[in-house]
């Protein structure tokens, strides 16, 4: 029953993180017996997502346009600019709700032994806009890894001169969190980063 063309999906759909031989063909199987409109539509959207979505210009966050949203926003605050790995971690940080003013997507984080280096992420771009911009805070939240670290504290030495405040986000216990599950150098941290309650 497997023909050139199921053949073909199947190869297609394991492009996706996580998804496998048998995945993929359950579900191009599933597209194919009870969900072909949908299916068409799939495809529509996946097409026209990967020619028309750009990096926005400003924040090389994810955009329709030459700005995205957030960037475009007056509400928001210019004074915080928050500085991310990823346009996940926008996404990430924006369901939280706590953050209101921009961001500023590196592309990643510094890691000399992948061949990762200053000029391969939009730092000197972020230094060029904190000198050009009267920004009061600059919150680094780059991952809690050794190379989340690293890029973090080689930012804050770049930007030291042009901005006041530099925060890193906190560390430590997560919500919910039993304290004899959680590993030393997190409760390490968490000691280190308390705070008044
Ligand atoms: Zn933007």
């Amino acid at each position: 029953m497997l023909t050139p063309k199921f053949e073909h999906l199947v190869k297609q759909l394991q492009v996706l993180p996580g998804v496998g031989q048998k995945s993929a063909q359950r579900m191009a199987l599933h597209l194919l017996s009870k969900k072909r409109p949908q299916g068409v539509s799939l495809a529509q959207a996946l097409e026209t997502a990967m020619c028309d979505i750009k990096e926005c210009s400003r924040c090389h966050s994810f955009s329709d346009d030459d700005i995205c949203p957030i960037c475009a926003d007056v509400r928001r605050s210019d004074s915080e600019l928050c500085v991310v790995e990823s346009a996940a971690d926008v996404m990430a940080i924006e369901q939280s709700g706590a953050f209101r003013g921009r961001y500023f997507v590196l592309g990643g984080h510094l890691s000399p032994i992948d061949g990762i280096n200053a000029d391969d992420l939009h730092i000197d771009e972020l230094i060029i806009r904190l000198k050009n911009s009267a920004i009061d805070e600059l919150i680094l939240a780059t991952g809690a890894t050794v190379e989340g670290q690293t890029t973090a504290f080689f930012i804050s030495d770049a930007a030291r001169p042009f901005v006041g405040k530099i925060t890193r986000l906190a560390q430590g216990i997560p919500m919910g969190g039993e304290l004899e599950f959680v590993d030393s150098l997190t409760l390490h941290q968490a000691l280190q980063n308390r705070a008044f309650i």
